[in-house]
């Protein structure tokens, strides 16, 4: 999990965002302007260690979640999903259909990816680890 004397409190942790694309880099290739699109929990990683090199880049030690992570871009923290717009890699950003509804999308974004992922690839016993960290901060924050 990342270092949990980086965080800053209080946090409104929006960690579900479901919009439409707005602007897009000139190395954005899976994207475009007007696509509907959806962010998770995490924003970055440091796609160098064995986790990230595995496509596990949520066990990845260096990763940025979307809220209340140093942003090594910009400085200060990630601010999350209640903020009125959030530049993200096109790598943490998934394609929403257009034929689903963005109140029905956004809930998948943890929920239903934390539980779907791991399913697929036999991974429960990593997912219940990292499960049980990510209540472990939740708890933090819950008593701060
Ligand atoms: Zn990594």
């Amino acid at each position: 999990m990342a270092r949990h004397d980086a965080y800053r409190l209080p946090c409104v942790p929006g960690h579900e965002i479901a919009g439409r694309v707005t602007k897009v880099g000139s190395s954005v290739t899976k994207f475009k302007v007007g696509d509907l699109a959806g962010v998770g929990c995490m924003v970055d990683s440091d796609r160098t260690c064995p986790e990230c090199k595995q496509g596990f880049e949520q066990f990845c030690n260096n990763m940025v979640l979307t809220y209340n992570s140093p942003d090594k871009h910009i400085g200060g923290v990630t601010y999350g999903g209640y903020s009125d717009t959030i530049v993200v890699d096109e790598n943490f950003v998934l394609r929403i259909p257009a034929n689903l509804s963005l109140a029905g999308a956004a809930p998948l974004l943890c929920a239903g990816i934390t539980t779907f992922s791991p399913s697929t690839t036999g991974e429960w016993a990593r997912a219940r680890k990292w499960a049980s960290s990510a209540w472990a901060v939740w708890a933090t924050w819950a008593s701060s």
